[in-house]
C-alpha cells in the first residue's frame, strides 16, 4: 500500500515538474507563446533540429512547391554540417530561428543560464545568412527563470508550440504523424515537426512524407500556412533585419 502511494506521488511529482519545465503550456517562468488566439485560419509550420539531409531539402522543395512559408529552429552543429541548406531556407523566405549550438539537455543541467548556447549559435547563424535571429525554441522546450532571462538579454522570444506526433522521434507512419498533427490545429496553432534529431542526423522520410499530407490537407481547409513571425507578429531577425 504504502509502495503504491509512493508510486503515485513520484508520478505525480513528475507529471507536475513536467509541466512546469517543459509542457507546451506552462507560462509559468515568462511567456513562452504555444499559439496565438484569433479566428482567421491560420497556422505556423515549425521544424526543430536541422538541417539534416536529405529530409530538410526534401521539406524545402514540397513547401517551395507549394509557395508556403515555414519557421526552422536550427541547430549549430548542424548549421555548420549542411550550411548551403541554410541558406536557401533564408532565401525561400522561411524564418530561420535559434535552438542552440549543441542541442544537449546536460548543458542545461551545467550551464543553467545558458548564455554560451544562445550567444554562439546566433553568430553561427549571422555566419551563414547575414542576420541574427530574433526567435528562439529551446531543446524539448525547456524552460527556466535563469533561460528566460538569458533570452529577454539578448532580445529573443521564446516560441513554444504542440508536437505533431509524441511519438514523431521513432518515426512512425507518415500518415499516422499527420492525423495527429491535423487533429491539434486550429486557427493560431504552432505545430513541431522534427527534420532533425538532436543535433545528430538519422531518417526523417516518415516526418517528410507527414509534412506532404498535413500541409495539402491544410490548404484544402483553406488554411493560410505563415512563419512564425507573421503569426506572433514580431520581426523575425534583429534589429528589424
Ligand atoms: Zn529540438
Amino acid at each position: 500500500m504504502a509502495a503504491t502511494l509512493i508510486a503515485v506521488i513520484i508520478c505525480l511529482g513528475a507529471g507536475a515538474l513536467y509541466w512546469l519545465f517543459m509542457s507546451p503550456w506552462s507560462q509559468v517562468f515568462g511567456r513562452y507563446p504555444w499559439r496565438v488566439r484569433t479566428d482567421k485560419k491560420v497556422v505556423a509550420l515549425t521544424f526543430d533540429d536541422g538541417p539534416n539531409e536529405p529530409y530538410t531539402s526534401q521539406i524545402a522543395d514540397f513547401l517551395a512547391d507549394k509557395q508556403v512559408k515555414a519557421t526552422f529552429f536550427q541547430v549549430g552543429t548542424c548549421i555548420e554540417r549542411y550550411p548551403d541548406t541554410t541558406k536557401r531556407l533564408y532565401a525561400d523566405g522561411h524564418d530561420i530561428g535559434n535552438h542552440s549550438v549543441h542541442h544537449r539537455f546536460s548543458d542545461y543541467l551545467k550551464h543553467p543560464v545558458y548564455m554560451q548556447e544562445i550567444t554562439e549559435n546566433q553568430e553561427i547563424i549571422f555566419r551563414h545568412i547575414g542576420k541574427r535571429p530574433a526567435l528562439f525554441r529551446s531543446p524539448w522546450l525547456w524552460r527556466q527563470p535563469w533561460l528566460i532571462r538569458s533570452l529577454r538579454a539578448q532580445s529573443l522570444q521564446p516560441v513554444s508550440g504542440r508536437f505533431c506526433h509524441s511519438l514523431e522521434v521513432f518515426q512512425p507512419s507518415g500518415e499516422r504523424i499527420a492525423r495527429a498533427a491535423l487533429k491539434k490545429v486550429r486557427p493560431g496553432s504552432i505545430i513541431i515537426f522534427h527534420d532533425g534529431f538532436d543535433s545528430k542526423t538519422g531518417d526523417r522520410s516518415q516526418t517528410v512524407k507527414a509534412v506532404k499530407i498535413t500541409v495539402n490537407s491544410l490548404l484544402q481547409q483553406g488554411y493560410k500556412c505563415v512563419p512564425i513571425s507573421e503569426l506572433l507578429g514580431v520581426p523575425a531577425y534583429q534589429n528589424g533585419q
